[in-house]
């Protein structure tokens, strides 16, 4: 529906979005074959018109967005594949298309998924699926999350093709379906297609945790791990019996005892180095003591007060230890009777690096109870664990180094889940970036929240960071 978004308006648009911060200040001048001002506005257009197919996972509908990007490709003369259609049920598809290049070394994989989450339209100042230009922004569910990461790779995918650049290695672009809800999309693309995924080196896809706060740009990140999910049920199983005369036998009591020994338990402490690298970019923006506890953790955690510092924060105190959080209980369903079963569910993340057998060892022994039994609760993710010495690594640096002079590379991990694991378990090396500058509190409201948008100045800073990149890895 591009008649929503005629150009006059959208250049107006730009405009009145003049810089506001010193955020985007600093921008180098473009490689000379692209002409990013045309090419974000081209690139928003693109991404209203994608928001405007509603993927709201359930149920997802992904073929749509498959078959529209097929038909944006194919008018660039680029032939894309869609997927697994039959595996993935009604409605739904895996997207691949690929750039050829002069052959050197594995591809580099561009890849997004195409799902959102629902959105609410009562709660939304704009319709989340009426792909709307306003304010210099464009609006939708999935402008961050991540349909206009996805348009971002796709139009430097093809600003790269239409200058004629080729690079060493061939350039791949993959969307996925069902990010949000399974990862059934990433999986199933990787399990039935061992020809496209064994000539894959390094997957760029979402991250990460670039900080920006009141216009400045602390850090930026690039992800290079993930905690794992390792999800287990403890369960007691005893004599059922009444309530007024304890038989001893009571699994309530049992599992009682042993959550208590597992919350008393301080799991060790351990530093990786990407961890490392994320506390000391954000060193800067501490003063004193916290300055020098972040530049150099290691030492900090061998001393008392640092050691009690850097783990008082939750989310640095989750980046330096396995963790285990009680959450569901079951027992009795009446006062007067002990059950015959009582259970508690661990909401367990361990280190990317972790070995689970020897963790599942350590637990056991730490419940200390062989009545008590220890079930797994879903698939445990694969390790993803990404090395930060390598070309794609170093070329985002560069990249991000020029666009932000100045600015801390930070290589957080994450504590949450996403589909990287699937293909970093396949042998691939996985990044995760955010290619723009969103505020902090923004980020934090709008994605799988209300009013996701992407301001059209982001749109340029993604392509250029993505095309500098990509440039970067030409040999
Ligand atoms: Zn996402």
């Amino acid at each position: 529906m591009p008649k929503a978004f005629p150009r006059a308006v959208l250049v107006a648009a730009v405009l009145l979005c003049a810089p506001a911060s010193s955020v985007f200040a600093q921008t180098r001048p473009a490689p000379p074959a692209t002409d990013f001002a045309r090419l974000r506005e081209e690139t928003a257009k693109r991404l209203a018109e994608y928001l405007r197919i509603n993927t709201s996972n359930p149920p997802g509908n992904e073929l749509a967005t498959a078959r529209w990007l097929k038909d944006v490709l194919a008018r660039e003369g680029i032939e894309g594949r869609i997927l697994d259609t039959a595996e993935l049920g009604p409605g739904r598809a895996n997207f691949y298309a690929r750039l050829p290049g002069t052959g050197g070394g594995k591809a580099i994989a561009l890849v997004h998924h195409m799902d959102v989450v629902p959105a609410t339209r009562a709660q939304w100042s704009e319709d989340p699926f009426g792909g709307v230009l306003k304010d210099g922004h464009v609006w939708g569910r999935g402008a961050l999350d991540m349909k206009g990461h996805g348009i971002i790779q796709l139009m430097a995918f093809i600003a790269l093709k239409r200058a004629g650049v080729q690079l060493s290695r061939d350039l791949v672009f993959i969307a996925n379906a069902d990010e949000e809800i399974g990862g059934l999309g990433s999986r199933t693309f990787i399990q039935r297609h061992p020809d496209l995924v064994g000539g894959i080196e390094y997957v760029l896809t979402e991250g990460a945790d670039t900080r920006v706060q009141g216009g400045k740009v602390r850090w930026f990140g690039i992800d290079v791990g993930e905690k794992r999910v390792f999800w287990k049920k403890l369960i007691a199983r005893g004599t059922t019996s009444h309530g007024s005369v304890p038989l001893g036998d009571n699994p309530v009591d049992r599992l009682v005892t042993a959550l208590a020994r597992l919350v008393a338990w301080e799991t060790p402490v351990r530093l990786t180095p990407a961890v490392d690298r994320f506390f000391k970019a954000q060193a800067r923006y501490e003063t004193g003591e916290r300055r020098g506890w972040l530049a150099d953790a290691e030492a900090a955690l061998g001393t008392p007060r640092g050691r009690t510092w850097l783990l008082s924060e939750p989310e640095r105190n989750a980046l330096l230890r396995n963790t285990i959080t009680p959450t569901v209980l079951t027992g009795s369903n009446k006062t007067n009777t002990i059950p015959q079963e009582a259970s508690a569910e661990l909401d367990i993340r361990l280190l990317p690096d972790v070995d689970t057998t020897a963790f599942r060892q350590e637990l056991l022994r730490m419940i200390n109870d062989p009545k008590l039994a220890l079930e797994s609760l879903g698939d445990v993710a694969p390790r993803y664990d990404a090395p930060l010495d390598t070309e794609l690594f170093r070329a985002i640096e560069r990249a991000a180094g020029r666009l932000l002079p100045g600015v801390p590379i930070a290589t957080p991990i994450s504590a949450g889940a996403s589909d990287r694991p699937y293909y970093a378990a396949a042998g691939l090396i996985c990044y995760g970036i955010d290619p723009w500058l969103v505020e902090l509190e923004e980020g934090r409201l709008s994605v799988h929240g209300n009013n996701e948008r992407l301001s059209v100045r982001n749109i340029e800073f993604g392509l250029r960071l993505y095309v500098e990149t990509l440039l970067g890895m030409r040999r």
